[in-house]
């Protein structure tokens, strides 16, 4: 890793560490900071860096799945490689072992985008009203599934307004299930506490007890929210 020190006169006492695109990490420190203080600082935050390092790596790993054949196309955390049959009717998708296959009535390029788009909102709508049906089952504090939607979102992967409707991501349908479950229930729990707080965590540890672990792990599909279908 790549770790840049500039001495900046506009920072008073605090050492700042942000990483830059190009994966550097980069450190602003009040002119004076010895060596050894930023090696110590560096080594306090060490959890926070190898997080933040082990998403960069994903995301510079990733690419947006093409339309070409072949190309890599991600359902509940599996890869399936497209196949499309043009000028066939009706127009379809389906999963055959570990092909997806597009039967394209004809329109080109945008219409097996538009076709891949449906295809997984139909997905989505299938595996999130299962599993919130399950998840919801499990929690004692929550007598029915809340109303929700879902929809493609391109900063976050769920949320809970404040009349408790949730709104997820089409694009969570990609990863694996394990993670879309996290999601799920993150935005179940705002059903009981809308907010970041002590007492939201709390509820989280009590109903899933490794969701750092899922989180962190979805950290790793960030770049997916990128993705046009
Ligand atoms: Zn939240």
């Amino acid at each position: 890793m790549r770790i840049e020190v500039h001495r900046n006169t506009r920072r008073r006492n605090r050492l700042g560490m942000t990483f830059e695109a190009s994966g550097v990490l980069r450190i602003d420190a009040p002119p004076g900071t010895g060596r050894a203080e930023i090696e110590a600082t560096v080594r306090a935050h060490e959890r926070w860096i190898s997080y933040r390092l082990t998403r960069a790596e994903h995301e510079e790993g990733y690419r947006s799945p093409g339309l070409v054949a072949g190309a890599a196309h991600r359902y509940l955390g599996r890869l399936y490689n497209l196949e499309v049959r043009d000028a066939v009717t009706p127009a379809s998708v389906t999963l055959d072992g570990e092909v997806l296959r597009v039967s394209l009535g004809g329109g080109g390029t945008n219409a097996l985008m538009e076709l891949l788009r449906s295809w997984y909102r139909e997905r989505a709508d299938a595996v999130f009203a299962e599993r919130l049906e399950v998840l919801v089952g499990r929690l004692e504090w929550l007598a029915e599934v809340p109303p929700w939607r879902q929809r493609y979102m391109t900063s976050q992967w769920g949320s809970c307004s404040a009349a408790g409707r949730l709104s997820l991501n089409t694009h969570l349908v990609k990863a694996p299930l394990v993670l879309v479950d996290y999601v799920l229930l993150h935005e179940l729990c705002h059903l009981q506490h809308l907010h970041h707080g002590a007492a939201f965590y709390a509820l989280m540890d009590a109903e899933l007890p490794d969701w750092k672990k899922r989180r962190r792990q979805l950290g790793g599909y960030t770049a997916m929210l990128r993705d046009r279908f």
